[in-house]
């Protein structure tokens, strides 16, 4: 923080993204500034605060959920739009951030933009095959949300790249979804564990499923195996039971290493309240 020596407070992003080119400026992206506060490294001498930037809009664009990258958590949990979308998953995502002067603060586009593994959006983006529109030299580009922790984005978001929007597609707006986080306290900053689960249903089938396990790494995963036996299945006790053991055998598999036996049961126990919760004939 005591080498900052300019705030830049640019009004479009072409302008924002000049400053983070310019070399000499040594420039970081500043959003809600809950996070780069405290991981601020050494060499930046810039803040290029994104908050006049038109980033802050939740509408629907074609069909698709349009978050823009400045959206803060409170506006997407208060949100009607994104409190109709998908069962609400992303509005109650949102509120589980630990508290409501971060929820004040913390932008969608802060909480993507480095892999960490209490982020929650992560989990939820993955699971609803969410796209981002990012700004860098080459110009502007979408790509598949994983794509933003890929190779190839350079210095990445905030250094010589802005995430402008985050776009959820249309085809998600009817899915059943749901974002747990198991932590120690509602006001817990980390999680055991956070899953997003969701499906879609039709004449009684599971047509699309996505099981997606965060907090246990930087990156969150999806339990792949685990939506195979969903995919095609009619709900019935015996699929549930076999999709939730593999679940708990995706959290070992996921890794090198195993993953702790309660986070197992916890997962496996939130993914079988989920598939129960969804009533379907047997
Ligand atoms: C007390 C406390 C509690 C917290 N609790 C939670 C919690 O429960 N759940 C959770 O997920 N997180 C939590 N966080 C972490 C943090 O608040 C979130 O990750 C938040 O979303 C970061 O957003 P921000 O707008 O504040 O980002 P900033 O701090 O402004 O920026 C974070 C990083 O993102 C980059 N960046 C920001 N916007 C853009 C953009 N549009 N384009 C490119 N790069 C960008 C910045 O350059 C920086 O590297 C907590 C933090 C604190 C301090």
């Amino acid at each position: 923080m005591n080498n900052i020596k300019c705030y830049s407070f640019p009004r479009t992003p072409k302008e924002a993204l000049s400053v983070l080119l310019n070399k000499k400026a040594n420039a970081i992206a500043v959003a809600g500034g809950t996070l780069v506060a405290k991981t601020l490294p050494e060499t930046v001498e810039t803040f290029l605060d994104l908050k006049n930037l038109p980033l802050n809009h939740i509408k629907k664009q074609g069909g698709d959920l349009i978050l823009g990258a400045t959206a803060t958590f409170d506006a997407i949990d208060n949100s009607k739009l994104a409190q109709s979308w998908a069962g609400g998953v992303l509005s109650h995502a949102a509120a589980r951030c630990s508290s409501q002067l971060i929820r004040n603060m913390a932008t969608i586009g802060g909480n993507i933009a480095r892999p960490h593994s209490f982020n929650i959006f992560p989990a939820v983006l993955l699971g609803l095959d969410a796209r981002v529109k990012l700004l860098s030299e080459a110009g502007v580009k979408t790509c598949p949300f994983s794509g933003l922790y890929g190779p190839g984005l350079g210095a990445g978001p905030g250094r010589d790249l802005i995430i402008l929007e985050v776009i959820i597609p249309a085809r998600t707006k009817n899915w059943v979804c749901r974002f747990e986080k198991f932590a120690r306290t509602e006001a817990s900053w980390d999680a055991y564990l956070t899953l997003f689960m969701g499906v879609e249903i039709a004449d009684g089938s599971v047509c699309a499923a996505r099981v997606i396990v965060g907090a246990l790494s930087p990156k969150p995963f999806r339990a792949a195996s685990a939506e195979q036996i969903l995919s095609g299945a009619r709900l019935n006790p015996g699929v549930i039971e076999e999709a939730c053991l593999e679940l708990a055998r995706c959290l070992d598999t996921a890794h090198q290493h195993k993953a702790d036996e309660f986070k197992k049961e916890v997962a496996a126990t939130l993914l079988k309240r989920f598939l129960e919760s969804l009533g379907q004939p047997a």
